[in-house]
């Protein structure tokens, strides 16, 4: 593509060193038993960025144990909110403090840039001082109109051992949706990041022990699904499973977790769906689908892969979305000014091209893109922003999440085709619409399958709202109290106030 925007660095601050990531057990960091470890070469510069630690069976033991000890003496699930909030807070500090740090190795590890890792980070800060929040907001019910004689309470407690399970898209994000709200709640976790992106995860571990929380609450084994994360779904000793990732993988912990009946929380794909109807501002409109396909390089639960356009506008359309596509900044992750970078393995670029020369096969034809790109000095780990229209609904393409920087184009005639297509998926993660019309926004918005809607907008989040998805898409809320309130446990306690119980056995 000669007229896209290719940015590289002159000089690029690479490790000296790769990172060596450990797992953090009891509040130390241990090696495997048998030593193994697993690379991670950069998929952007082709270094060696991080050597982590790979767990087998006696390391997911050992931090099972670990946290079972820790939740079941109370050193952290019998503290007071205040104090747990305390710890929290010192942990946001800290991410704060080593924002930089963390960002560099997230970018090398994942590809994304380097602007959008530190803005990960950062945020994931915010995260965390929002769960110190709700630490101390736990409260339940109390009932004073049972009789009499009856005093009751509804309490809520912490649910137990937690096994947190997460991918390589926003390790240290999508962990902080987790961690900080299970903790507030006063449970105790095993962590495990994707083998992939291992190391801000790891990194997490000594922030922890800065903050003061003691040792055993949150153990971070690293490894592959199988057998780390299998074992943390099975466990008996755990009590529930937090999980973000495929839908494939969502499926098979909560089989696994079925045996032991662990409530399980799953955050998984989407096929993410945003109507332009035509009385809605264009312009803004086709910035909020661009953000929304290279955000990440569409490696992204939320990102927009189908654009539904109203008929009558989408030739122009698909023009502004294609004119602003060829001005997003590709290239170097490490370019402070990079919009988007590299793809996360090239198993997943093959992926990617697969799903796109499969469409153009069936009939799609091809706007932009449609091929990897090379970037020089910086290989070919990368991919064309690509643009498909004529596509038809029962193409490929325009129902599995495909995962990288192409936008599926639709159109429709009426606000029912529209909705329609849109909830025309198995997934319902979040749906959007443009319109200038209230009374649309409205309808599309009650009528949409999906766990988020934006009107006139796309991708705004905040740690108060609710995330997650419908359908196949997920069960259970992150984040927000909803959230929050997942990683608790209700109690009902009746009291009898005096003698007065009717005795159930008559003696004589
Ligand atoms: P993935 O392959 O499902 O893996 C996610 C995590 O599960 C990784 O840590 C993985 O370990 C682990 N895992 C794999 N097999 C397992 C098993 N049998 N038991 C327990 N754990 C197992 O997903 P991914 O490729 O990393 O991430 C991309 C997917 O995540 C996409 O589908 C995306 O939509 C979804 N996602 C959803 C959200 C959301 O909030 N809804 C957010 C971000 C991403 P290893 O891979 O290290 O072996
Ligand atoms: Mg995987």
């Amino acid at each position: 593509m000669k007229d896209l925007t290719i940015l590289t660095c002159a000089e690029q601050a690479l490790p000296q060193e790769p990172f060596q990531a450990r797992h953090f057990i009891d509040g130390h960091y241990v090696d495997s038993a048998d030593g193994r470890v697993s690379d991670r070469i950069s998929p952007s510069h082709g270094v060696l960025v991080s050597q982590a630690a790979l767990g087998g069976q006696a390391e997911t033991e050992r931090a099972i144990a670990s946290a079972r000890a820790a939740f079941d003496d109370g050193r952290w699930s019998r503290l007071s909110g205040k104090d747990r909030a305390a710890v929290l807070n010192k942990v946001a500090d800290l991410i704060e403090a080593n924002q930089d740090t963390l960002a560099q190795i997230e970018t090398l590890e994942s590809g994304k840039p380097i602007s959008q890792a530190r803005g990960e980070c950062g945020g994931a800060a915010d995260l965390w001082r929002f769960a110190a929040s709700l630490a101390r907001t736990v409260q339940g019910d109390s009932h004073n109109t049972l009789g009499t004689d009856i005093l009751a309470t509804v309490l809520k407690e912490p649910i137990g051992v937690v096994s947190i399970i997460t991918p390589w898209n926003f390790p240290f994000w999508i962990l902080s949706q987790k961690l900080p709200f299970a903790l507030a709640a006063g449970c105790t976790c095993i962590v495990k990041p994707s083998e992939m992106t291992p190391s801000t995860t790891a990194m997490l571990g000594d922030l922890l022990n800065e903050a003061g929380l003691p040792a055993g609450v949150c153990n971070i084994v690293l490894g592959h699904g199988d057998p780390v994360g299998a074992l943390m779904s099975s466990h008996p000793a755990v009590d529930m499973v937090s999980f973000t990732g495929s839908t494939a993988v969502g499926k098979h912990i909560t089989k696994a977790a079925g045996d032991t009946l662990k409530k399980v929380a799953l955050e998984l794909g989407g096929k993410n769906p945003q109507v332009i109807m035509p009385d809605a501002d264009l312009d803004q409109a086709a910035d909020a689908v661009t953000f929304g396909i290279y955000f990440n390089v569409g490696q992204c639960c939320n990102g927009t892969s189908r654009l539904i356009v109203h008929e009558d506008i989408a030739e122009a359309f698909v023009a502004k979305v294609v004119a602003l596509s060829k001005q997003v900044r590709f290239g170097d992750p490490l370019h402070p000014d990079t919009q988007v970078g590299a793809i996360v393995t090239p198993e997943h670029a093959s992926k990617i091209d697969g799903y796109v020369k499969t469409a153009i096969d069936q009939g799609a034809h091809c706007a932009l893109g449609g091929a990897p790109l090379e970037v020089t000095g910086l290989g070919q780990q990368f991919y064309q922003p690509t643009v498909l229209t004529n596509v038809s609904p029962d193409m490929a393409i325009a129902h599995d999440e495909v995962f990288g920087p192409v936008l599926s184009v639709l159109t429709f005639k009426t606000l029912d085709d529209a909705i329609a297509l849109a909830n025309d998926s198995s997934y319902g993660l979040s749906a959007g619409i443009w319109s200038e019309n209230v009374h649309t926004c409205l309808e599309f918005s009650r009528r949409a399958e999906a766990g988020t809607i934006w009107t006139n907008t796309w991708m705004d989040g905040f740690p108060e709202l609710a995330f997650g998805g419908m359908k196949q898409s997920g069960q259970g809320r992150e984040i927000g109290s909803y959230g929050f309130e997942e990683f608790l446990e209700v109690k009902s306690l009746v009291m009898r106030i005096g003698h007065s119980r009717e005795p159930w056995v008559q003696t004589s």
